[in-house]
């Protein structure tokens, strides 16, 4: 069995980055917005921001107060949007109830769109047409590449059918022509339908949900999830210890999909600042 090493390969993925930013004329620029004091979002706009110092690039960030107004974080975001030195705006989910996260996501330009989220991305991304990388999905492909693991004609099981991490690992596959099945809380069966895949991917949120008899022998097991434990340790969808007995390669929580996650969102920037300044 391999251990599929996150960290590292983000790492890489984030120097190469970094290498490529300093060819710029200016520096990629990103914008991250936060609502509120939900202390997991304080972490992951953290983590961006040490993200974005690592690789070069100039970042900004706007603590919102929860109460803020659709209206005022809609200025706010169009003010962004009309930003020469901002290539990049990312708004920090989830958002509080009074807050309509569509009609936010989609006043984002989809040119500084670097979560892809926006619905002009996403069906790019659905039509195979250029669009940016949807972040955590692109990462998972990108570990997959690194470790010479190719989807053709492998069948592929996706568990989770959210529209950031489900549906699009599940069209990524498809475009690298795995067969891929898609299951969600209403699969009668789930453990069947894992069984037969070739490489399994969990996108729940449930702890435990994927047990090794539920795993193909020889299988790829990627393992998306993020949950806590009754310590409040790091813990995926998978039961790690019992699975990785079974499977050829497997990623870990912590330090698997998550650091690529991140990683991908910095190419995501360049490639924006790229566009912007007529370089791609
Ligand atoms: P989500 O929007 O809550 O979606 C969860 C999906 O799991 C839904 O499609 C749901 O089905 C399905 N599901 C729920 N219970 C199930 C069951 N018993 N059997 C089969 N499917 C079931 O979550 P998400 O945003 O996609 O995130 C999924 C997990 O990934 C979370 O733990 C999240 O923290 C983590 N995550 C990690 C990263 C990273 O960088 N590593 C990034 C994003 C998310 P229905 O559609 O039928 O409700």
């Amino acid at each position: 069995m391999t251990r599929i090493d996150g960290k590292t390969m983000a790492a890489k993925v984030k120097e190469r980055v970094r290498q490529e930013a300093k060819k710029l004329p200016r520096k990629p620029g990103l914008a991250v917005i936060l609502v509120g004091n939900d202390p997991a979002s304080r972490v992951y706009v953290n983590g961006k921001r040490k993200d974005c110092e690592e690789c070069g690039f100039y970042s900004e960030e706007y603590t919102l107060q929860e109460n803020v107004s659709q209206q005022e974080l809609l200025e706010l975001v169009g003010t962004l949007n009309g930003r020469e030195d901002i290539d990049g705006i990312l708004v920090q989910l989830p958002l509080p109830k009074h807050i309509h996260e569509r009609t936010i996501i989609e006043a984002i330009s989809p040119a500084k769109d670097v979560d892809c989220f926006h619905p002009i991305n996403v069906g790019n991304l659905m039509i195979g047409e250029k669009s940016f990388l949807p972040c955590t999905p692109t990462g998972i492909m990108e570990l997959l590449e690194e470790y010479g693991i190719d989807p053709a004609g492998k069948r592929a099981v996706v568990v989770g059918r959210s529209n950031i991490v489900g549906k699009p690992i599940a069209l990524l596959l498809l475009a690298w022509n795995a067969t891929v099945t898609i299951c969600h809380s209403k699969t009668p069966e789930l453990a069947e339908h894992c069984r037969q895949a070739d490489i399994l991917v969990a996108a729940v949120g449930r702890r435990g949900l994927i047990t090794a008899d539920m795993v193909k022998e020889g299988a790829v097991v990627i393992d998306v999830a993020m949950n806590r434990d009754e310590n409040g340790k790091l813990c995926g969808d998978v039961d790690y210890e019992a699975v990785a007995e079974k499977a050829s390669y497997i990623t870990p929580v912590p330090g698997g999909v998550g650091p690529m996650t991140r990683a991908v969102l910095m190419e995501n920037t360049l490639l924006a600042a790229k566009r912007h300044q007529n370089l791609q």
